[in-house]
């Protein structure tokens, strides 16, 4: 979920995981009227969502999530995770 983004329609879509085949929703996602918002925003990345799930970054998460204007290539989240991981192994080195 990206709140500060304008062309986010804060539908909280990215918000959910699969376990086993079964869809369940972040327990940190909030209603207001028909949008959503996260309510742990600002120190959301690498909280833990699930026994297996770690909220992070948009760009670095799956790219078909219907309507969202986030979405991207499997090109594009390719070379955003690779970049992410080449950039956390730098940062690590010094
Ligand atoms: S913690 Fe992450 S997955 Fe959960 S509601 Fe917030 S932004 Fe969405
Ligand atoms: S799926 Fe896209 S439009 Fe929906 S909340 Fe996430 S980033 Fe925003």
């Amino acid at each position: 979920m990206i709140n500060n983004k304008i062309e986010c329609i804060n539908c909280g879509n990215c918000c959910h995981f699969t376990i086993k085949g079964k869809v369940h929703r972040c327990k940190h996602l909030r209603t207001n009227k028909d949008s959503f918002y996260c309510h742990i925003y600002p120190r959301r990345l690498g909280t833990r969502i699930s026994p297996y799930h770690y909220c992070t970054l948009r760009v670095l998460s799956k790219s078909n999530y219907k309507g969202c204007p986030h979405n991207q290539s499997e090109d594009n989240l390719i070379n955003n995770i690779s970049k992410y991981n080449s950039q956390v192994l730098n940062d690590e080195l010094v």
